[in-house]
């Protein structure tokens, strides 16, 4: 290790600032975020940092630095983009065996500003010895997905309970136990959804052996139409904490691999050949699971909340009284427009964008065609594959253009995406002798026309075993 990671307490303490410009700004303000006295030198100081500076016990020196800049500093900073300055700084400090940090020259001083993720009191602090400080970054970004921005609320609220527990707790296994319990639990997770309250409550009622916690939770999740990578980060973590995941025929395989490997795995959806759990029954057994105690993940294509039954299935655990947490994903319609390339609004085509049901009845489908006949607005059909020749034929009998253009997308967003276009009234034909796969979503209107220049996503399709 070519550098000892440590932090620092500044609070009060002088840190001397050389340099008056944007990279002295930066560091200028992680010192005062941190409680230090800042004092800048430079002979000429931007706005910005006099501006920041302008409250507190801060100095603000307009001249050129002088080596008893440094009298009373506990770390020093060289923020100048001359080298000689920063150089002079650098040696001067280590004379006064001063620790310094040179910003952009990390060989010069002995100190490094590494990239942080603050969820203070939580901090993340990522160095690459000053050899690859971009790398540092783009790992930084990697992380701060991973670190939830609660984690701070619930290191605060951990922190208010941490000497009770010791008290409680004399043996540190069981200490540590405790807090591996709790804080993979819903009490963090009710921190990390921003409701300390109730974190408080569950974690003074985990405490007190007496109350043990017996009901679970239910999460309802979106995972989003197919490719992983459009995962909230909220979906993954809840994913990977369930102690049992309900899904159905919807849920990309890929999406179901990020599941917690010991998690029990229940199908629930409809399948050909595969029995399916009448709704009435999943409603049921996600209450039934919770009131066990078990953490349940009801995972669903896309958004739980557009065609997806999530509210039927929420309703139910209201009034068994279950707590449950509802995390949006992102909807086929967005997916597939997406990574079709077919904005689903532009100025010049759509003002407006609906969703509807193409779902066949006794083979019919029953809408307001009327409304949906004006040419400004752009039509997604959910379930539509079976309807798509009822579709056309009554948009074109309610007066919208028979060569207005559609989209049918198959499988949006994996590698296994497939785009046949066409129009009211060709698209049909278009697909006549295609073998399509389900999902598929279709679009209506003229922004379809705009995937011959915007279509950028090439799926690179795995090859399929059976075939040979
Ligand atoms: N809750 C889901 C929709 C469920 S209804 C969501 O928000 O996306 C099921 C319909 O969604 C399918 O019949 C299909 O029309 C559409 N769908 C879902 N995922 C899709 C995908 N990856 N590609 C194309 N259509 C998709």
């Amino acid at each position: 290790m070519d550098y000892l990671p440590l932090f620092l307490d500044l609070k009060g303490q002088n840190v001397l600032v050389v340099g008056g410009h944007d990279i002295a700004l930066r560091k200028v303000r992680l010192l005062v975020s941190a409680g230090a006295s800042v004092r800048v030198v430079a002979p000429d100081i931007c706005d910005d940092l006099i501006d920041f500076l302008r409250d507190g016990s801060h100095q603000l020196i307009h001249r050129a630095y002088t080596s008893a800049d440094m009298n009373d500093v506990k770390l020093v900073i060289a923020a100048t983009d001359l080298a000689d300055v920063n150089g002079e700084v650098s040696s001067d400090a280590k004379t006064r065996n001063l620790f310094v940090n040179v910003v952009d020259g990390a060989d010069q001083g002995n100190a490094i500003m590494p990239a942080i993720i603050d969820r203070s009191p939580v901090v993340v602090a990522l160095s690459s010895a000053g050899k690859a400080p971009v790398l540092a970054r783009l790992l930084r970004t990697r992380l701060e997905g991973m670190v939830p921005h609660g984690y701070g609320r619930l290191a605060e609220l951990s922190g208010k309970f941490r000497d009770k527990v010791k008290a409680q707790f004399k043996n540190i296994n069981d200490r540590r136990y405790f807090w591996e319990k709790v804080l993979g639990g819903p009490a963090a997770e009710a921190a990390l959804g921003g409701n300390i309250a109730k974190a408080e409550q569950i974690m003074a009622d985990e405490l007190d052996n007496h109350k043990e916690q017996t009901l679970g939770e239910v999460y309802l999740v979106g995972g989003g139409p197919g490719d992983p990578d459009l995962l909230t980060f909220k979906a993954l973590r809840l994913m990977q904490q369930a102690d049992v995941v309900l899904y159905d025929r919807l849920v990309s395989p890929d999406v179901i691999a990020l599941c917690r490997r010991d998690a029990d795995m229940i199908y629930v959806g409809k399948r050909r050949n595969r029995h399916a759990l009448p709704q009435d029954d999943i409603n049921q057994l996600l209450a039934k699971l919770a009131k066990e105690g078990r953490r349940v993940l009801r995972l669903k294509g896309g958004d739980p909340f557009i065609f997806g039954r999530g509210g039927e299935e929420i309703e139910t655990l209201t009034a068994e009284q279950i707590p449950f947490q509802v995390v949006p994903g992102i909807t086929a319609a967005s997916g597939c427009s997406s990574y079709a390339g077919i904005p689903l609004t532009h100025r010049d085509h759509a003002q407006s964008v609906r969703f509807v049901t193409g779902h066949l009845k006794d083979g019919s489908i029953d809408l307001h065609w009327q409304d949906m006949a004006s040419g400004n607005q752009t039509l997604v059909f959910y379930m539509g594959l079976l309807g798509l020749p009822v579709i056309c034929q009554r948009l074109i009998d309610h007066g919208r253009l028979s060569n207005t253009p559609v989209a049918l997308v198959q499988q949006g967003t994996t590698q296994n995406q497939k785009v046949w276009s066409g129009t009211l009234e060709t698209i049909v034909d278009v697909i006549k002798n295609e073998e399509i796969k389900p999902p598929t979503l279709i679009i209506v209107g003229s922004v379809v026309s705009l995937r011959e220049k915007l279509n950028w996503f090439q799926p690179q399709p795995e090859p399929n075993p059976e075939q040979g």
